[in-house]
């Protein structure tokens, strides 16, 4: 199987969030994707041993997922702790998943410190946002596999199609 996509397990549906929560995506796309055999599912905090629930934690700084994993920005719990390793952790595990198992693409939740893509919190846990990648999303960007967010599903059907 070509075009395996790595999917964010909040948006399958798996409670995994730092609330306990998830985020189930429906879409015709994930129904036929996981018939296909395509999806490779991964909650990257989850897998660096991250429990549920878990303090919601930010970039500092207005900082970028790019920045954590040159080493100047840090990961930060809303109670001040410092989880930058775990969510270099996370990310690496990502990745490691991705190339095992193939998967060209990543489809992942977005506003998320580790899978967001589109939009990121900016450090303040103030509810502002600004665009940009997570942690995860900045070290598979940088691997070369392509990502997308949920609100670009569509796309990713698209770009699937054409490779096909
Ligand atoms: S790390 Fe990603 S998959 Fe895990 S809960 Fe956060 S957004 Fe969802």
């Amino acid at each position: 199987m070509t075009g395996k996509i790595l999917v964010s397990a909040c948006l399958m549906g798996h409670a995994v969030r730092y609330d306990g929560r998830a985020k189930r995506l429906l879409h015709p796309a994930i129904d036929r994707w996981r018939e296909e055999g395509r999806l490779v599912t991964i909650c990257p905090e989850m897998s660096a041993g991250m429990v549920v629930p878990r303090p919601p934690a930010e970039i500092a700084g207005g900082a970028f997922g790019e920045d954590v994993l040159s080493g100047s920005a840090r990961v930060i719990e809303v109670s001040g702790g410092d989880v930058t390793k775990g969510f270099l952790q996370a990310a690496e595990n990502a990745l490691a998943l991705a190339r095992e198992t193939g998967c060209a693409y990543a489809l992942l939740i977005d506003g998320s410190p580790s899978c967001g893509s589109g939009f990121i919190y900016d450090g303040s846990f103030s509810g502002e946002r600004h665009l940009g990648n997570g942690v995860t999303a900045a070290l598979l960007k940088r691997a070369g596999i392509e990502v997308y967010s949920d609100h670009e599903i569509d796309i990713l059907v698209e770009r699937i199609a054409a490779d096909c």
